[in-house]
């Protein structure tokens, strides 16, 4: 369960949970009408499953397909969906339902979001990253020309089925991203989480059912609580801040790559918590034994560490101008989620540029 000041949900986690859709889900549709929003990959693989499921419940079910890929979180893909969807004749208790990666749950959720002031919203997400992460919390958005993320809203689904066994046709790839997610929640609040990962973690990524259950489920677990405890990411709490943990360093090296699929949001994440430690080591706060256990567990896992990883060698200059935009600077400071220890991070005003730049020729960044 998620227990949110004004609304509780439930996020489901185990094995073959599709082909139960119609006694879970059936119950959360309240008018008897649903539409489904996927992408063309996900519709191919998994949409027979869910469908034949809910065949017996009679619900009418509308199916909307859109690309895969980070580029239909746009604004015209946007407008021409909802366009669609208020043809279909929909009411204020028709339910939508995002049935895909992080992409199709951050576009959905905006429909579901913005269509007729809001209706109901169920998430299925089908990727690591999207089970472990996107589709808990009630982040939805899309991308403007200026950058990601940039126009949305909170909204909250009725519940979150999250089916482990849909991830076996996962691309190892894609498993890696959200494998990041996993050992980022694990650092910032969770040591035994980290500790589970290092045991564990290579089963995982060669797709062992039990590890993948396991993981989305203590994910999960763990933000849901900080989710609970700072729903809206307030400056005064502070709490859900930390799950920006690496992801200052890897928002700058996906701007770089616009998002075209040479470097994965995961893949920068997993840079990033490097990167963030790193950082935490040369300020002093977190011990240099700590950075090595982290690289030695990610590389281990042939996940990239270094900038050296990255698709093309990068400038500082580069780096630091796109952390300026990314609205984390103010007075030449930058916001910062560091660490005291593997399990203990904590929300840095005190960055400078000068450490975010030594750092940044220690790690081997062109100047
Ligand atoms: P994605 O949705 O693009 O999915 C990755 C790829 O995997 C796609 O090609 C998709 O078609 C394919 N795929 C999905 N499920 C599959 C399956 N079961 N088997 C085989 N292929 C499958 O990407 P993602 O990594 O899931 O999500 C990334 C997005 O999530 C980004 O846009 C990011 O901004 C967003 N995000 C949002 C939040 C949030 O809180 N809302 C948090 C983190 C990330
Ligand atoms: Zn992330």
């Amino acid at each position: 369960p998620i227990q949110l000041a004004h609304h509780q949900y439930d996020i489901l986690t185990g094995a073959n949970l599709l082909e139960r859709a119609a006694s879970l889900l059936a119950p959360h549709i309240s008018n008897n009408h649903a539409i489904i929003i996927t992408d063309e990959t996900v519709a191919d693989l998994h949409l027979d499953t869910l469908e034949k499921a809910l065949a017996p419940t009679h619900i009418r079910l509308d199916v909307l397909r859109i690309p895969a890929g980070e580029g239909s979180k746009s604004l015209p893909r946007y407008s021409a969906l909802i366009e669609e969807i208020l043809r279909l004749g929909i009411e204020r208790s028709t339910t939508i339902i995002a049935f895909g990666g992080g992409v199709v749950g951050d576009l959905a959720g905006f429909i579901a979001a913005t269509a007729l002031r809001g209706l109901p919203f169920i998430q299925i997400p089908t990727t690591l990253l999207a089970q472990v992460d996107s589709s808990v919390g009630g982040k939805t958005g899309i991308n403007a020309s200026t950058g990601k993320n940039l126009i949305g809203a909170f909204w909250q689904p009725q519940l979150v089925l999250a089916d482990s066994s849909v991830l076996q046709t996962l691309p190892r790839r894609q498993r890696v991203a959200g494998y990041a997610e996993i050992v980022k929640s694990g650092l910032i609040a969770d040591p035994n989480l980290f500790a589970w990962c290092e045991q564990n973690g290579s089963k995982l990524l060669d797709g062992d059912s039990s590890a993948l259950e396991e993981a989305v489920q203590r994910t999960c677990r763990f933000k849901a609580q900080v989710v609970a405890a700072d729903e809206r990411e307030s400056a005064a709490k502070g709490g859900r801040a930390l799950l920006n943990l690496g992801h200052t360093f890897a928002h700058a090296f996906e701007a770089e790559f616009h998002y075209d699929g040479r470097l994965l949001h995961g893949e920068a994440v997993s840079i990033g918590l490097h990167m963030a430690l790193a950082l935490s080591v040369q300020l002093g706060l977190a011990p240099i034994e700590d950075l090595e256990r982290l690289d030695k567990h990610l590389t281990a896992l042939s996940m990239p560490t270094t900038l050296a990883d990255l698709p093309k060698r990068l400038s500082a200059a580069t780096l630091i101008e796109h952390m300026t935009h990314d609205k984390k600077v103010q007075n030449g400071r930058v916001k910062f989620v560091l660490l005291r220890k593997i399990g203990e991070a904590f929300t840095s005003q005190e960055v400078t540029m000068e450490d975010i730049n030594k750092l940044l020729s220690k790690e081997g960044c062109l100047t």
